[in-house]
């Protein structure tokens, strides 16, 4: 397994459409592990292959949150998910996004989802999520559309935020260019 960058916004990547997987393989095997790896470390409970800058339909999550001996952590990974229902009931969570660091706005979505996905073995797989599992694989099902969640807020807010970090892109442009050739290395 491997620590993989985690590219930030206003990397254009991030706004990429990912392409289904054809076969989960080794390869992809061994991707959904190092996203696991990089999802623990960051840490977050969700990250989408575009979020380390490779653009597949593949997704991480573990709502438990914690990766400790007691073993209670509850890896998810996940290829060419699709929302099959979306209920009418809508909840509100306060959400942030690994590629929007230190920024986080209430986003209301569909409570309660179901959704279709390959499995780590390829086989076809039905998972009904609600609670904070429906948020997050709304979520980074969206980052494989190029949506982020700010996408879902005012857009006041949206366009500021995405200044601010336009902004601090143009700074420290010199090290992110390093970042990027770190990341490409890498896959
Ligand atoms: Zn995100």
């Amino acid at each position: 397994m491997a620590l993989r960058s985690i590219i930030i916004v206003p990397d254009p990547r991030l706004r990429q459409v990912c392409e289904p997987v054809a076969e989960v393989d080794q390869s992809i095997r061994r991707l959904m592990d190092d996203m696991l790896e990089t999802m623990y470390e960051a840490p977050g409970i969700g990250l989408a292959a575009s979020q380390i800058a490779v653009m597949k339909r593949v997704l991480v999550m573990d709502v438990a949150k914690r990766k400790d001996a007691a073993g209670s952590a509850e890896p998810i990974a996940i290829a060419n998910p699709e929302i099959l229902w979306a209920s009418d009931e809508v909840s509100t969570y306060e959400e942030g996004c690994l590629s929007i660091p230190d920024y986080y706005e209430e986003v209301e979505r569909p409570a309660k989802v179901r959704v279709s996905y390959l499995d780590r073995d390829g086989k076809k797989q039905i998972m009904d999520a609600d609670g904070i599992l429906a948020t997050c694989v709304q979520h980074e099902i969206d980052h494989l559309n190029g949506v982020l969640f700010v996408d879902h807020i005012s857009r006041l807010k949206r366009e500021r935020v995405l200044k601010k970090f336009s902004k601090a892109a143009k700074r420290d442009a010199p090290k992110l260019k390093e970042a990027r050739r770190e990341t490409e290395r890498d896959i």
